[in-house]
Protein backbone atom coordinates (compact mmCIF):
# COMPACT_ATOMS: atom_id res chain seq x y z
CA UNK A 1 0.00 0.00 0.00
CA UNK A 2 0.97 3.38 -0.69
CA UNK A 3 2.42 5.68 2.28
CA UNK A 4 0.86 8.24 0.24
CA UNK A 5 -2.88 10.07 0.69
CA UNK A 6 -4.19 9.01 -2.30
CA UNK A 7 -7.94 10.11 -4.27
CA UNK A 8 -9.29 7.43 -6.62
CA UNK A 9 -10.59 10.14 -8.08
CA UNK A 10 -7.73 12.34 -9.11
CA UNK A 11 -6.40 12.31 -12.55
CA UNK A 12 -3.20 12.76 -11.04
CA UNK A 13 -2.99 10.31 -8.17
CA UNK A 14 -3.79 7.56 -11.37
CA UNK A 15 -0.59 9.26 -13.17
CA UNK A 16 1.27 8.80 -10.18
CA UNK A 17 0.22 4.92 -9.76
CA UNK A 18 0.49 4.33 -13.45
CA UNK A 19 -3.06 3.46 -14.08
CA UNK A 20 -3.31 6.42 -16.78
CA UNK A 21 0.27 6.28 -18.75
CA UNK A 22 2.19 9.85 -18.95
CA UNK A 23 5.42 10.59 -20.44
CA UNK A 24 7.60 10.38 -17.25
CA UNK A 25 10.44 12.79 -16.94
CA UNK A 26 12.11 12.22 -13.29
CA UNK A 27 10.71 10.73 -10.17
CA UNK A 28 12.01 10.03 -6.60
CA UNK A 29 10.20 8.93 -3.35
CA UNK A 30 8.09 12.25 -3.07
CA UNK A 31 7.65 13.38 -6.38
CA UNK A 32 6.47 12.72 -9.97
CA UNK A 33 6.97 14.67 -13.00
CA UNK A 34 5.49 14.11 -16.90
CA UNK A 35 5.10 16.17 -19.93
CA UNK A 36 1.54 18.03 -19.86
CA UNK A 37 -0.52 17.24 -22.62
CA UNK A 38 -0.84 20.23 -23.48
CA UNK A 39 2.15 21.88 -23.62
CA UNK A 40 2.45 26.09 -22.87
CA UNK A 41 5.73 25.22 -24.96
CA UNK A 42 7.66 21.54 -25.92
CA UNK A 43 8.77 20.26 -22.83
CA UNK A 44 6.29 21.83 -20.15
CA UNK A 45 6.60 19.47 -17.37
CA UNK A 46 3.90 19.17 -14.65
CA UNK A 47 5.93 18.57 -11.28
CA UNK A 48 3.81 16.91 -8.42
CA UNK A 49 4.01 15.48 -5.14
CA UNK A 50 3.16 11.36 -4.85
CA UNK A 51 0.92 12.16 -2.69
CA UNK A 52 -2.68 13.66 -3.27
CA UNK A 53 -3.12 17.34 -1.50
CA UNK A 54 -5.35 19.58 -3.14
CA UNK A 55 -3.44 22.91 -3.19
CA UNK A 56 0.10 24.37 -1.90
CA UNK A 57 -1.90 25.02 1.60
CA UNK A 58 -2.20 21.45 2.22
CA UNK A 59 1.45 20.38 1.49
CA UNK A 60 3.39 18.71 4.43
CA UNK A 61 6.42 21.36 4.45
CA UNK A 62 8.93 18.42 3.51
CA UNK A 63 7.06 17.55 0.49
CA UNK A 64 7.29 21.40 -0.66
CA UNK A 65 11.19 21.14 -0.22
CA UNK A 66 11.07 17.62 -2.27
CA UNK A 67 9.17 19.38 -5.08
CA UNK A 68 11.50 22.83 -5.25
CA UNK A 69 14.52 20.42 -5.50
CA UNK A 70 12.94 18.44 -8.19
CA UNK A 71 11.91 21.05 -10.19
CA UNK A 72 15.75 22.04 -10.10
CA UNK A 73 16.44 19.13 -11.21
CA UNK A 74 13.86 18.83 -14.08
CA UNK A 75 14.81 22.48 -14.98
CA UNK A 76 18.46 22.02 -15.19
CA UNK A 77 17.38 19.04 -17.33
CA UNK A 78 15.15 21.96 -19.77
CA UNK A 79 17.82 23.80 -20.09
CA UNK A 80 20.46 21.50 -21.13
CA UNK A 81 18.61 19.17 -23.31
CA UNK A 82 15.60 21.18 -24.80
CA UNK A 83 17.54 24.28 -25.76
CA UNK A 84 15.47 26.23 -23.84
CA UNK A 85 17.17 29.94 -22.46
CA UNK A 86 15.17 29.74 -19.40
CA UNK A 87 11.85 28.59 -17.74
CA UNK A 88 8.63 29.71 -15.33
CA UNK A 89 7.64 27.88 -12.75
CA UNK A 90 4.06 28.59 -11.84
CA UNK A 91 1.30 26.76 -9.54
CA UNK A 92 -2.10 27.30 -9.96
CA UNK A 93 -4.06 27.35 -6.65
CA UNK A 94 -7.77 27.31 -6.28
CA UNK A 95 -9.90 28.13 -9.12
CA UNK A 96 -9.59 32.23 -9.35
CA UNK A 97 -5.81 31.08 -10.30
CA UNK A 98 -6.86 28.96 -13.01
CA UNK A 99 -6.83 25.36 -11.03
CA UNK A 100 -8.00 22.69 -12.85
CA UNK A 101 -6.39 19.48 -11.15
CA UNK A 102 -6.84 19.85 -7.69
CA UNK A 103 -4.20 17.93 -7.26
CA UNK A 104 -1.05 20.38 -6.34
CA UNK A 105 1.43 20.76 -8.93
CA UNK A 106 3.51 23.10 -10.49
CA UNK A 107 4.30 23.75 -13.97
CA UNK A 108 7.65 24.24 -15.08
CA UNK A 109 7.29 25.92 -18.60
CA UNK A 110 10.56 26.45 -21.16
CA UNK A 111 10.84 29.79 -22.03
CA UNK A 112 12.60 30.54 -25.74
CA UNK A 113 14.17 34.27 -26.84
CA UNK A 114 11.25 35.53 -29.14
CA UNK A 115 8.21 32.53 -27.80
CA UNK A 116 5.86 35.55 -28.05
CA UNK A 117 4.74 33.98 -24.60
CA UNK A 118 4.25 37.35 -22.32
CA UNK A 119 3.83 37.59 -18.47
CA UNK A 120 0.55 39.22 -16.98
CA UNK A 121 0.21 42.70 -16.85
CA UNK A 122 1.95 45.01 -14.19
CA UNK A 123 -0.39 46.94 -12.31
CA UNK A 124 0.26 50.37 -10.02
CA UNK A 125 -0.01 51.24 -5.86
CA UNK A 126 -2.24 54.33 -5.75
CA UNK A 127 0.94 55.68 -3.69
CA UNK A 128 3.62 54.66 -1.30
CA UNK A 129 1.39 54.49 1.47
CA UNK A 130 -1.56 51.97 0.30
CA UNK A 131 1.19 49.67 -0.58
CA UNK A 132 2.85 49.75 2.83
CA UNK A 133 -0.62 49.03 4.82
CA UNK A 134 -0.99 46.11 2.50
CA UNK A 135 2.17 45.08 3.49
CA UNK A 136 2.08 45.03 6.88
CA UNK A 137 -1.63 43.54 6.74
CA UNK A 138 -0.35 40.42 4.35
CA UNK A 139 3.06 40.51 7.67
CA UNK A 140 0.25 40.88 10.30
CA UNK A 141 -1.43 37.15 8.60
CA UNK A 142 1.94 35.59 7.03
CA UNK A 143 3.55 35.61 11.01
CA UNK A 144 1.43 32.96 12.69
CA UNK A 145 1.79 30.51 9.28
CA UNK A 146 5.65 30.62 9.80
CA UNK A 147 5.20 29.82 13.37
CA UNK A 148 3.18 26.88 12.15
CA UNK A 149 5.93 26.00 10.07
CA UNK A 150 3.56 25.83 6.99
P1 LIG B 1 -3.92 23.56 -13.76
O1 LIG B 1 -4.78 24.46 -14.59
O2 LIG B 1 -4.72 22.73 -12.77
O3 LIG B 1 -2.77 24.29 -13.12
O4 LIG B 1 -3.23 22.59 -14.81
C1 LIG B 1 -3.59 21.28 -15.03
C2 LIG B 1 -2.73 20.81 -16.20
O5 LIG B 1 -2.84 19.39 -16.28
C3 LIG B 1 -3.13 21.37 -17.57
O6 LIG B 1 -2.06 22.10 -18.12
C4 LIG B 1 -3.47 20.13 -18.40
O7 LIG B 1 -3.01 20.22 -19.73
C5 LIG B 1 -2.76 19.01 -17.63
N1 LIG B 1 -3.42 17.72 -17.72
C6 LIG B 1 -4.73 17.44 -17.43
N2 LIG B 1 -4.98 16.14 -17.63
C7 LIG B 1 -3.81 15.57 -18.02
C8 LIG B 1 -3.45 14.22 -18.36
O8 LIG B 1 -4.26 13.29 -18.34
N3 LIG B 1 -2.16 14.00 -18.71
C9 LIG B 1 -1.23 15.01 -18.76
N4 LIG B 1 0.02 14.69 -19.13
N5 LIG B 1 -1.54 16.30 -18.43
C10 LIG B 1 -2.81 16.57 -18.08
ZN1 LIG C 1 -4.42 13.29 -6.53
Amino acid sequence: MSKHPVDENCIFCKIVAGTIPSACVYEDEEVYAFLDVNPISRGHVLVVPRGHYRTLLNLPAGTGEALVSAMRVVAGALMEHCGCGGFNCISNNFSPAGQLVFHSHWHVVPRFDGDGLSAWPGGKYKDDTEMRQLAESIKERAAPARRRNL
